[in-house]
C-alpha cells in the first residue's frame, strides 16, 4: 500500500520535475539564440537537460516497476487498455525525439562540440514539441486512472462461479470500499444466457446489500408475483416505502448502465454488479446524485439518488421500486431473466449478521 502510494507520486513527481526542465531547456536555448554572446544561457539549457534526465529516468523506472509488478493493476489491464497503448506510443515519440539533443548536448558538455545557432534552434522546438507531449501523456494518464480507454481487449476477468470465489468477490469489494479512489476492473465479457443457477444465487447473495439504511428486509413483504397494469403483467420487483429524498445506496458493487427515464418508471438507475450478470433497477427517483452519469463505476453503498414518486407512483406513496434480473448481456439493460430481490436481501442481511457476530 504504501510502496503503491510512494511509486505513484514518485512517478507524477517525475512527470512534473521532467516537464519543467524540458521546458527550461527550450526557454534557456531560445534565449542563447537572442543573445549568443551570453554563454550563461547554454549552461542553463544544460541544467535544464539535466533535470529532464534524472526526471526520465525517475520516470521509467518508476512506470516499469508500477507496470511490472502490477502494484495498481494487473499487467493484462494495462496491456488492453486503448489510454495505455496511446500513453506508452507517446512515450516513444518523445524518447524517439530526444535522442538527436541527447547527444548533442553531451558533446556540448564535452566541449566536444561549439553549439551552433541551427541546433540550438532545432533542440529548442523539440524541447517544446516534448513540453507539449509530456502534458498530453499526463492527460491520458489521468484519464486512465478514471477509467477511461479501459477494455480494449477483454483481458482475463475475475468470473466467480463458486460461494468462495463469491466470499474472495466481496472482500475485493471491501478493498476497494476501504481505498479511495475506486479501483477500476475490467468489464467481464457477457455471460451469454440469463437462466438463474445455484452459483449465480450465491454470487448475488454475497454481493447484496440493502438500498435502502435502517430497513430489515426480513421486515417487507414481497411484491414480486403482484400483478401490474391491470393484471397483464406482474410486478417482478420490491417495493420498499421509505420517506421522499430518502437516499437510495447501490445495493451491489458494479457499474452504471443506463439512466433511464419512463411514464411508468420515472427517474430510473440500471446497473450492472461487478460480474455482469445481474443488472440492477431502481425506479421512482426523486432525483439522481450529483455526478452520476451512464458510465460511472459503483461501489456497494454508494448514493445513486433519493426515493421519491416519479413515473406511475402515487405521490402519496414515495418507495423505491428495486428489481433484479440475471442478464445474459448486460448491454440489453431493460431485457433478463427477474429474480425476486427480497430473499436474497434478507439471505444476504442473515449471512452480513452471520460474519458479525464471529
Ligand atoms: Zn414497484
Amino acid at each position: 500500500m504504501i510502496t503503491r502510494l510512494a511509486l505513484a507520486w514518485l512517478h507524477l513527481l517525475a512527470l512534473v520535475v521532467g516537464l519543467a526542465g524540458v521546458w527550461a531547456r527550450g526557454r534557456a536555448l531560445s534565449d542563447s539564440l537572442r543573445h549568443p554572446e551570453d554563454p550563461r544561457a547554454i549552461r542553463r539549457a544544460l541544467v535544464g537537460d539535466t533535470w529532464w534526465g534524472i526526471a526520465a529516468l525517475a520516470w521509467i523506472a518508476t512506470g516499469l516497476w508500477r507496470l511490472l509488478a502490477g502494484t495498481e493493476k494487473s499487467t493484462s489491464y494495462y496491456v488492453a487498455s486503448h489510454a495505455f497503448l496511446l500513453k506508452m506510443s507517446l512515450f516513444l515519440v518523445v524518447f524517439a525525439l530526444e535522442i538527436w539533443p541527447m547527444t548533442t548536448l553531451m558533446r556540448w558538455r564535452r566541449k566536444k562540440l561549439q553549439p551552433e545557432p541551427r541546433d540550438v534552434g532545432r533542440i529548442e522546438i523539440i524541447s517544446y514539441v516534448q513540453c507539449a507531449l509530456v502534458a498530453i501523456i499526463a492527460l491520458v494518464a489521468v484519464s486512465m486512472a478514471r477509467g477511461y480507454g479501459a477494455g480494449a481487449v477483454a483481458p482475463a476477468a475475475p468470473v466467480v462461479t463458486s460461494a468462495s470465489g463469491a466470499i474472495d468477490s466481496v472482500l475485493r469489494v471491501a478493498d476497494s470500499v476501504s481505498q479511495a479512489p475506486v479501483v477500476v476492473r475490467a468489464t467481464p465479457p457477457p455471460s451469454g444466457t440469463d437462466s438463474v443457477t445455484a452459483d449465480d444465487i450465491a454470487l448475488i447473495t454475497h454481493e447484496m446489500a440493502m438500498p435502502l439504511d435502517s430497513i430489515d428486509p426480513t421486515t417487507l413483504h414481497s411484491s414480486f408475483d403482484d400483478a401490474r397494469g391491470g393484471g397483464t403483467r406482474a410486478h417482478h420487483a420490491l417495493d420498499i416505502m421509505s420517506p421522499r429524498g430518502t437516499p437510495v445506496h447501490s445495493a451491489a458493487a458494479g457499474r452504471v448502465l443506463k439512466l433511464f427515464k419512463s411514464v411508468d418508471g420515472g427517474l430510473m438507475v440500471y446497473a450492472a454488479d461487478s460480474s455482469e450478470r445481474f443488472v440492477l433497477m431502481y425506479a421512482h427517483l426523486d432525483r439522481y446524485a450529483p455526478a452520476l452519469t451512464d458510465s460511472t463505476r459503483l461501489v456497494r453503498g454508494q448514493v445513486i439518488g433519493f426515493v421519491g414518486s416519479t413515473g406511475n407512483a402515487s405521490p402519496n406513496a414515495p418507495h423505491l421500486h428495486f428489481a433484479v434480473a440475471r442478464n445474459a448481456d448486460v448491454k440489453h439493460w431493460s431485457r433478463g431473466n427477474p429474480i425476486d430481490p427480497l430473499p436474497v436481501l434478507v439471505a444476504a442481511r442473515l449471512a452480513a449478521r452471520t460474519i458479525s457476530l464471529r
